[in-house]
């Protein structure tokens, strides 16, 4: 199960040369996005410069390394594999050269037809690196530059990728960020002293001491150079398609996203939570750590005392051995414990984000009823998850997923609650605040915003029609040859 990915891109004032020291503490920021890879990309002035590794940021680099990376513009990407296998070749930013120089890439998302045009292009005799569906946007956008102008390149790159993808670029002094059609994943301008920054999370642009200006807009693509910033609208949807999952798990609950603040989002969930399902439990506990803003929620709305009766280990890396089968037990309590006085004798409700496969829901009750809880039930901040995900977050296969083949007391059954609450659909919409016909809700229904072989898309098929219109049948909604929509900042 893996996480969507974490991109950044900052532009300095040309005399600061040290953007890496920037884009690093980004990716901290950015890390809950990503733990497998990381890596950063600058621009010195002649050449694209670039450092890529395994592992947390921390572990990729070192005071020598981002000693090396010198330039006033950088890009850096953490990583968690939704296309391609899990190795250096697929870390991230991916860097091509072509005749005029070199462009460096860092991608969030996932093309659900990245094959296709990977096969079309080896045909015509491109050779990549990595099995990644990034190179193949970075060598689509080459060949389209050997043609057009940069905005119409990028253009023509969004007719022919279909999919979610935050795309931020490295192009000589320039940084160029850029927001798929349906803003399916989350990308943010941020402006700090020294200059322009854009991020996945609002977090990032924080943690730089910087401010949040707004979200990149669906289908807007921001040039930023010698920290300024110019935005082209390359592509027009009546109605975005936000990631559901970032407000109910992925986003920090720091970030602001799309004009919500994801901490209130939670706490709304949670409230939503207690209204539906309410329970006649004495302790309220988050499953952490992504239950405790739910459980905070749940707690406000139906009173019942907030205790936490787990803990987790935050400092379980990669480099976690994995104990040998004879002692399962102790690694799942190595990541995490039962608070035993908060939990004996009690009759508890713990919160959680998500059910996914159903194994940590079912490990969490066994361990409080080892414990000694009275009753356990289980109260959840999404609806089922009973479809996958094809567009970003690498959740698991259908068959995987418990919810798609078993009803509410099944899985109630198999994770062994006395009782299991699901937030509705409605309630979730509610409490996010965005009208469900501007989110993506794949997973949860089972309908996507845009063609997806073999599954079945949004019933108001205005999201696909918007589409098809972007793949050239209706040159209407876009915009001409070069034409700007004006400058964010003078
Ligand atoms: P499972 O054991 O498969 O049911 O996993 C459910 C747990 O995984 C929940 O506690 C979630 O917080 C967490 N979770 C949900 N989605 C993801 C994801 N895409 N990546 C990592 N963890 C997740």
């Amino acid at each position: 199960m893996h996480d969507a990915c974490g991109v950044v891109g900052i532009s300095l004032k040309e005399n600061c040369n040290n953007v890496a020291k920037s884009v690093y503490y980004a990716l901290y920021a950015l890390q809950h996005r990503g733990q497998e890879a990381a890596g950063i990309a600058v621009h010195d002035g002649k050449a694209i410069r670039i450092h890529r590794g395994m592992g947390l940021v921390a572990e990729v680099f070192n005071d020598a390394q981002i000693g090396l990376l010198r330039g006033s513009v950088g890009i850096g990407h953490a990583r968690y594999p939704t296309t391609g296998r899990s190795c250096i070749e697929n870390t991230q930013p991916v860097m091509v050269r072509y005749k005029d120089g070199a462009i460096a890439v860092a991608h969030n998302g996932n093309l659900v037809n990245s094959a296709l045009l990977r096969g079309q292009l080896e045909q015509s005799g491109d050779i990549f690196n990595s099995s990644s569906d990034t190179e193949v946007i970075a060598h689509l956008l080459v060949r389209e530059l050997l043609r057009h102008d940069l905005p119409e390149a990028m253009r023509a790159v969004m007719r022919k990728i279909v999919g979610s993808y935050t795309l931020v670029f490295l192009f000589g002094d320039t940084i160029l960020a850029v927001r798929d059609p349906l803003g399916i994943k989350p990308l943010c301008l941020g402006e700090m002293d020294t200059g322009m920054i854009v991020a996945s999370e609002s977090a990032a642009i924080d943690t730089l001491n910087g401010k949040l200006i707004r979200d990149v807009k669906p289908g807007e693509m921001l040039v930023l150079r010698n920290g300024e910033v110019k935005s082209y609208r390359l592509a027009r949807t009546q109605n975005p398609a936000h990631c559901i999952f970032e407000y109910i798990y992925f986003a920090r609950p720091d970030s602001i996203m799309d004009g919500r603040l994801i901490y209130d989002a939670r706490i709304n969930i949670g409230q939503k939570l207690a209204e539906e399902h309410p329970t006649d439990a004495d302790t309220v506990s988050p499953i952490p750590d992504s239950g405790i803003t739910l459980a905070v929620g749940y707690h406000k709305h139906s009173g019942i005392s907030y205790k936490e009766c787990l803990m987790k280990n935050r400092y379980i890396g990669r480099t976690f051995i994995m104990p040998d089968q004879g002692m399962r037990e102790t690694a799942v309590r190595l990541k995490m414990n039962v608070i035993k006085p908060n939990v004996q004798g009690h009759k508890l409700v713990l919160v959680d984000d998500s059910i996914v496969r159903g194994t940590t829901s079912r490990r969490i009750v066994d361990m409080v009823r080892k414990a000694g809880a009275e009753k356990v039930n289980v109260r959840i901040g999404s609806p089922p998850i009973m479809a996958p995900c094809y567009l970003g977050i690498d959740m698991a296969s259908r068959e995987e997923l418990i919810a798609a083949y078993k009803t509410v007391a099944g899985v109630e059954a198999v994770i062994n609650a006395d009782s299991l609450g699901y937030v509705s659909h409605k309630g979730l919409v509610e409490a996010i605040g965005i009208p469900k016909e501007h989110l993506c809700m794949g997973c949860l229904t089972g309908m996507y915003p845009l063609e997806i072989p073999g599954e079945k898309c949004v019933a108001a098929q205005t999201k696909l029609t918007e589409y098809l219109a972007l793949e050239g049948e209706d040159d209407s909604l876009l915009l001409k040859k070069g034409q700007r929509l004006g400058t964010v900042l003078k």
